[in-house]
C-alpha cells in the first residue's frame, strides 16, 4: 500500500496515519515530523528551516524532498503525510516513483470547513514522549502516565497567525493537486469532520476499492 494523504492542517491526516499504521503495518512518513525533528536537533539545516516552520510557509521543494526521499524505499507500504504539498513536489514524488519501479495506490483528501479546522489546530496538543496527538476537548490526553507520560505540547506552529497563514498556502497551493491526482483517477474523498474512526474506516474502504 502506498498512499498519500492529502488535506488542510487540522483535517487529522497526523491522527489518521498514524492509526492506519498500526492497523495495516504500512510506514508513516510525516515531512511535518520530519522538520520538526530537524530543528529540535538544532543543527544547521534546522535552524535554517525553523522560520518557514514557526510562520507557517512552506520549507523550500529542494530541502523537503532531500529529507523525504530515503524513507520511501526503506518501506515497500507507507503513508505519506504532508508530502506532496504543491505541484512541483507532486512531479517530483513521481518521479522519485519512477526511479524505485513503484506506483502510487491513492490519494486520499480528508476535507473538513476552515472553521472546523482553526478549533482543531487550536486545542491540539501532541506527547513529547510518544509523538501521539490530542485535543484538550475532543481527545484529551490520558491521566495515566503509564499509558502516555506526556508532556503534552504545543506545536510552535498552532499560533491563530500561522494556522491562517497555513490554510492560506494549503488553499493555494496544496489543494489543486486534488485535480492532479483525479485525473489519474486515484483521488479518494473523505469527509474528515465525522469521528477519528469513522474517518478511519472510509480511508481504508477507499484504498481498497482503488484500482
Ligand atoms: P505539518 O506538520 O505537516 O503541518 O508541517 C509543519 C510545517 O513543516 C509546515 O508548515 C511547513 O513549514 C513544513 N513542511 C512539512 N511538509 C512540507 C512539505 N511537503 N513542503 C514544504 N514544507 C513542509
Amino acid at each position: 500500500m502506498r498512499i498519500v494523504l492529502l488535506g488542510p492542517q487540522g483535517a487529522g491526516k497526523g491522527t489518521q496515519a498514524q492509526r492506519i499504521s498500526r492497523e495495516t503495518g504500512a510506514k508513516h512518513i510525516s515531512t511535518g515530523d520530519l522538520v520538526r525533528a530537524e530543528i529540535k536537533s538544532g543543527s544547521e539545516l534546522g535552524q535554517s528551516i525553523k522560520d518557514y516552520n514557526d510562520r507557517g510557509d512552506l520549507v523550500p521543494d529542494e530541502i523537503i524532498i532531500e529529507m523525504m526521499k530515503p524513507y520511501l524505499d526503506e518501506a515497500d507500504s507507507w503513508i505519506l503525510d504532508g508530502f506532496p504539498r504543491n505541484e512541483s513536489q507532486a512531479e517530483a514524488l513521481d518521479k522519485m516513483l519512477t526511479e524505485i519501479d513503484a506506483e502510487l495506490d491513492a490519494a486520499v483528501a480528508l476535507e473538513a470547513p476552515d472553521e472546523l479546522l482553526v478549533e482543531r489546530l487550536s486545542g491540539r496538543r501532541t506527547s513529547e514522549a510518544t509523538g501521539n496527538i490530542y485535543h484538550v476537548e475532543y481527545d484529551p490526553p490520558p491521566e495515566d502516565s503509564e499509558e502516555d507520560p506526556g508532556p503534552f505540547v504545543q506545536r510552535e506552529d498552532d499560533t491563530e497567525e500561522s494556522i491562517r497563514r497555513r490554510l492560506e498556502v494549503y488553499h493555494e497551493q496544496t489543494e489543486p493537486l486534488k485535480g492532479y491526482y483525479a485525473d489519474r483517477d486515484i483521488l479518494a474523498q473523505v469527509d474528515a469532520t465525522q469521528g477519528i474512526s469513522e474517518v478511519t474506516d472510509d480511508i481504508l474502504e477507499s484504498v481498497e476499492k482503488s484500482p
